[in-house]
């Protein structure tokens, strides 16, 4: 009945496997395919942080911050963490190698400007518009842990955000800034 083309019990199963490993092949590189487009569009956006609420905002493009106008940077990207202003003083004492980064105005650093919320001891002033160019005075810094600050947290999430993209490990922006700190233990 069956000719000389028709396949022996043995070839079928070893085009069946054949098959098999061929769907197999494909499902994965299917699946690694879905995985990957889902990871691309999950791919969030943030505003580049400037310490008003739209901080908090999720968007999933790039682009433009509607309420702030900063650009819309990836949300993975914003690595530095956030103290507390009530914490920062014992921090401080129970980590004494820890960098301090004023980022106000020479005037605010110094106490001549009006109102005057204070500085940190032992404070490095760079103000934040200059960060950008004068990021090399802190090089040996880039392992540290550096607290940085300003009078309400406007600034100091922005230079944070500056620093981590240029290599700092270890970066906490100060939330609420000085106007907010009670504790004038680590002040000067
Ligand atoms: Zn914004």
């Amino acid at each position: 009945m069956c000719s000389q083309s028709c396949p022996t019990p043995k070839t079928s199963v070893h085009l069946l496997n054949n098959l098999f490993s061929m769907n197999l092949q494909k499902t994965i590189l299917l699946i690694i395919t879905l995985c990957f487009s889902f990871f691309i569009k999950a791919q969030n956006y943030k505003c580049l942080p400037c310490g008003l609420d739209c901080d908090k905002e999720v968007f999933t493009k790039a682009g433009t911050c509607p309420k702030c106008k900063m650009e819309l940077v990836p949300a993975a990207s914003i690595t530095f963490k956030n103290m507390e202003t009530n914490k920062v003083c014992e921090y401080i004492k129970t980590h004494p190698k820890t960098i301090l980064l004023d980022v106000r105005t020479k005037e605010e650093f110094e106490g001549s400007a009006d109102p005057n919320f204070g500085s940190l001891k032992n404070a490095i002033n760079i103000p934040v518009d200059d960060l950008k160019t004068r990021i090399n005075e802190l090089e040996k810094y880039k392992n540290s842990e550096i607290i940085v600050y300003c009078s309400h947290s406007h600034r100091s999430p922005r230079a944070s955000y500056l620093l981590t993209q240029n290599g700092f490990k270890h970066v906490i922006n100060l939330s609420g800034g000085m106007s907010e700190m009670k504790d004038t233990s680590c002040k000067k």
